[in-house]
């Protein structure tokens, strides 16, 4: 057994370690081959100790939302993909939420009804707050040994503007009044759960995020916007992990949002969880606005075949689908690999697509525009091993 097998099995029950996992399971793309090591933590502890392993054994790791900004390679992931899907806590102004409830399940502990060890686990590490919280909360108790550590501590060096330790920036953060609301969620909880919940309790702001089919963590990651509004509207600020194990809190300034862009990939953070503030509004107008917006994206986007979402970034010359319409591009093919009918800013997995033939498609579709109008496009997905 080798040493990052032994380490991974001291942290995590055997169970949630998976050996050569298919990424084509984890992806909206179903496209990539093995992960070595797929894991999944469920407490900001087990994560910390996990990214030490692997940091000590010197072996790359990647975190994983709902894998629907991605795209991996047939040879798979030669590294620890970190599966954050078990961060799924949320609390909406006063109330938390048991994991995997929407709505009218105010969270109290014989409430989260745990159905097997790892939901009883992840009950406890998402009480009272999203993720990691029970870990937080001893961090920023300043009785407790760590938090005394934490208070004394100096800031680190390189630590951004906006950030600080962790120790009660965000304890507060989710509070309800009379015209906003806070809501914490775990990086785990999808932006579906999130914005079914967000409806039920009237509250309006992210009605633009409800057919996004990725998580708040990847959604704060990449700042992910549609119909022209973006996560930056909404969001507060993060808590974070560093590479180092420390547990930062940034806010909105610090996260850096830019188009599909923040400071975590560069800074090599793990976002854990975040702070959004939502207004109250009128819930039948919320929901009329979400069944427009859920329409026209049937109409316009080929949702019915797996993609990774828009392949290509915006470019300063103009919408990337138009671009590559005009350079004719429309439909074009690659194996199983298609530019879309519908939406030509989409590369669709028309059947049995593999990862070089969406690369092969995207470089003929990148030549093609730069030949015709002299624009570099770039790619929006990311590309892993
Ligand atoms: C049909 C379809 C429609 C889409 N529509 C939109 C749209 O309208 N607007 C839009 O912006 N996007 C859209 N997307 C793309 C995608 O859903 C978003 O980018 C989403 O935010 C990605 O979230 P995820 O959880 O799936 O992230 P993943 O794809 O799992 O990860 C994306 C990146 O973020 C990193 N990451 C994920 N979680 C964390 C974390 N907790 N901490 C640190 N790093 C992390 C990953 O390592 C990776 O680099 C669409 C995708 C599809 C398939």
């Amino acid at each position: 057994m080798d040493q990052l097998l032994g380490d991974l099995r001291g942290i995590l029950p055997k169970g949630r370690i998976l050996l050569g996992e298919p990424m084509s399971r984890h992806t909206t793309f179903q496209i990539g081959g093995g992960a070595d090591y797929f894991v999944k933590p469920c407490s900001v502890d087990e994560l910390r100790r996990v990214v030490g392993a692997c940091r000590a054994a010197d072996v790359p790791y990647c975190v994983l939302g709902k894998g629907s900004n991605m795209l991996v390679s047939d040879a798979g992931y030669r590294g620890v993909v970190i599966d954050m899907g078990m961060f799924d806590g949320v609390v909406v102004g006063d109330v938390a939420y048991a994991p995997g409830v929407s709505d009218g399940g105010a969270y109290n502990a014989a409430a989260a009804n745990p159905v097997s060890d790892g939901a009883a686990e992840k009950a406890a590490a998402t009480k009272p707050t999203a993720a990691g919280r029970a870990e937080n909360e001893a961090v920023s108790n300043p009785a407790s040994d760590s938090g005394a550590k934490n208070a004394a501590a100096a800031k680190p060096a390189g630590m951004p503007n906006g950030a600080r330790v962790s120790g009660g920036l965000f304890a507060t953060a989710a509070h309800d009044k009379a015209d906003e609301v806070r809501i914490i969620g775990g990086a785990g909880l999808t932006l579906s759960r999130l914005t079914a919940l967000a409806t039920a309790r009237g509250l309006s702001g992210l009605e633009f995020a409800a057919g996004i089919p990725g998580t708040l963590g990847g959604a704060t990651v990449m700042n992910a916007g549609a119909y022209g509004c973006e996560m930056k509207d909404v969001l507060t600020g993060a808590v974070v992990l560093t590479k180092e194990g420390e547990v930062l809190e940034l806010d909105a300034k610090a996260l850096r949002l830019g188009y599909r862009s923040s400071c975590v990939a560069e800074q090599g953070y793990i976002v854990l969880e975040a702070i959004l503030s939502l207004h109250r509004g009128d819930p039948a107008a919320i929901r009329e606005r979400i069944r427009e917006l859920t329409e026209s994206r049937k109409e316009k986007q080929p949702i019915s075949l797996p993609s990774a979402g828009s392949t290509f970034k915006r470019p300063k010359e103009g919408y990337a689908a138009k671009l590559i319409e005009d350079a004719g591009m429309r439909g074009a093919r690659v194996g199983g690999a298609q530019v879309s009918e519908k939406h030509c800013g989409f590369v669709v997995n028309v059947g049995d697509a593999t990862a070089a033939d969406v690369i092969a498609l995207c470089t003929q579709v990148e030549e093609a525009v730069m030949e015709r109008f002299g624009v570099a496009l770039e790619l929006e997905i990311k590309v892993i091993g």
